[in-house]
């Protein structure tokens, strides 16, 4: 039987931290990326198909030359912001590219993927922390974006008998321990990467969005999880549709940090003072987001190794340090 698996967007950050769990867990990883956000260096765990996902006489070649045994989704637009002014964009790739994936699934007989969903499916939350029971209610395109290929996916399943499951992720952060990959964005929007920068830099301060949101420091509260932890619950979902049909499941810590906390825990692991100044909240940002990631546990067995955020932000300054060339 074949051990490849089809890893869409297996170059960039969480994808090829997943790529190289599937390698470490016997099986090939075929990515399949653009490369627009992804880079080659991320792609060392298995072969590279460099094409885009709306190109669907590529898909095809891709299932027919590796007959993946599943895929693992992971090729999306993914600025929430961004999604706000160009909607099409986000529609066309995240909605209408993955709808010609699952035909080239149907087409070849491909029976499993593994799709990564958000958070941002639940919009503001009514109750904390979340459980996959809550309402999905997003408040951008993204996150709607995300939603409508889970009810799709649950609707191919009924009609199709194709198998899925949804991970949600919270705020995916770190690197991999051994320091073969990390996280680079261009441009870099998220929290962690950015205040290590601030810290690096020195020049550039960091922008708190908004400090004036009820929490008690004023700052959001965000839930975050080690990317090699997010990356181990791809494989235990690709097994868990050895013998399920679907699921949806919350990938958290389930402990909230405040950006402060993010700031301190920052000075803390790298003894360095970090600059920032106040700014105005960011458009779309819910003031508190924590998983219940209890499910995940109960019916995948997952269980996250890197759950403090010392070891977080310790493995992405490492990352950093090495990928552009400093001293920690
Ligand atoms: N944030 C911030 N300044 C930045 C980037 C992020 O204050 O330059 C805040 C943001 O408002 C949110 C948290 O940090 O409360 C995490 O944001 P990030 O973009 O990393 O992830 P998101 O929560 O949007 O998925």
């Amino acid at each position: 039987m074949s051990r490849n698996i089809l890893v869409t967007g297996g170059a960039g950050y969480i994808g090829s931290h997943t790529c190289k769990a599937l390698h470490s867990a016997g099986y090939i990883p075929v990515t399949f990326d653009n490369l627009v956000s992804g880079h080659k260096w991320a792609v060392q765990w298995g072969p590279l198909v460099r094409a885009d996902l709306k190109d669907r006489d590529a898909l095809g070649l891709c299932f027919e030359q590796f007959k993946p045994e599943g895929v693992i989704h992971f090729a999306a637009f993914a600025y929430v912001g961004e999604s706000v002014t160009d909607p099409a964009k986000y529609y066309a790739n995240n909605v209408a590219n993955t709808i010609g994936l699952l035909e080239a699934m149907r087409t070849y007989g491909c029976r499993r993927i593994v799709f990564s969903s958000t958070c941002a499916v639940y919009g503001i939350p009514k109750v904390l922390p979340l459980t996959e029971s809550h309402p999905s209610a997003p408040i951008n395109p993204y996150g709607h974006s995300k939603c409508f290929i889970e009810q799709i996916l649950t609707d191919y399943g009924t009609a199709y008998g194709l198998r899925h499951v949804a991970l949600r992720y919270f705020n995916a952060a770190g690197a991999d321990p051994d320091g073969d990959l990390g996280e680079d964005h261009d441009p870099e929007t998220h929290l962690i990467p950015l205040a290590l920068r601030a810290c690096r830099h020195g020049t550039r301060p960091l922008t708190v969005f908004g400090t004036d949101w009820d929490t008690p420091d004023g700052t959001c509260i965000r839930d975050y999880i080690h990317v090699t932890d997010l990356a181990a619950a791809h494989l235990l979902a690709m097994g868990y549709l050895e013998t399920n049909k679907d699921g949806r499941f919350n990938l958290g810590n389930g402990n909230g940090y405040s950006v402060l906390d993010i700031i301190n825990a920052i000075r803390e692991v790298t003894g360095q003072e970090i600059r920032w100044q106040a700014g105005s909240r960011r458009a779309g940002d819910p003031s508190r987001l924590v998983a219940d990631a209890g499910l995940a546990k109960r019916e995948l067995g997952w269980s996250p190794c890197y759950p403090d955020m010392t070891d977080i932000i310790c493995h992405a300054w490492q990352w950093m340090a090495k990928h552009e060339g400093f001293l920690a």
